[in-house]
């Protein structure tokens, strides 16, 4: 089972992270512990980090909101101050489209 937000293996309540590395501790509804308890706030990345998982994902711009629970406008902004252009301008596409 995959959180319904960042999708990311979720391992049931019994079992340890040792015996199932790459998981995620189960939280309600299909999410995670993590989206469970961050709920709909926004998660406040570090620039790096934040580009690390974009690179790391390879979903489409929408999707990764929604996996990263962030706001096109703090990708843009991490992306040109961290030095990526090429990720800045998709996002950037993304919020002229919806406002
Ligand atoms: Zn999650």
């Amino acid at each position: 089972m995959r959180c319904v937000q960042c999708e990311r293996p979720i391992r049931a309540a019994q079992q340890l992270l040792k015996d199932h590395p790459g998981t995620v501790a189960s939280g309600a509804h299909g999410k995670c512990r993590t989206c469970h308890i961050r709920g709909n706030k926004p998660r406040a990345w570090a620039g790096q980090e934040l580009l690390a998982e974009i690179d790391h994902i390879q979903d489409h711009p929408e999707n990764v909101l929604r996996r990263l629970n962030v706001t096109a406008a703090a990708v843009e902004k991490a992306a040109y101050r961290h030095g990526r252009p090429d990720i800045a301008r998709q996002f950037s596409q993304l919020i002229r489209r919806t406002s």
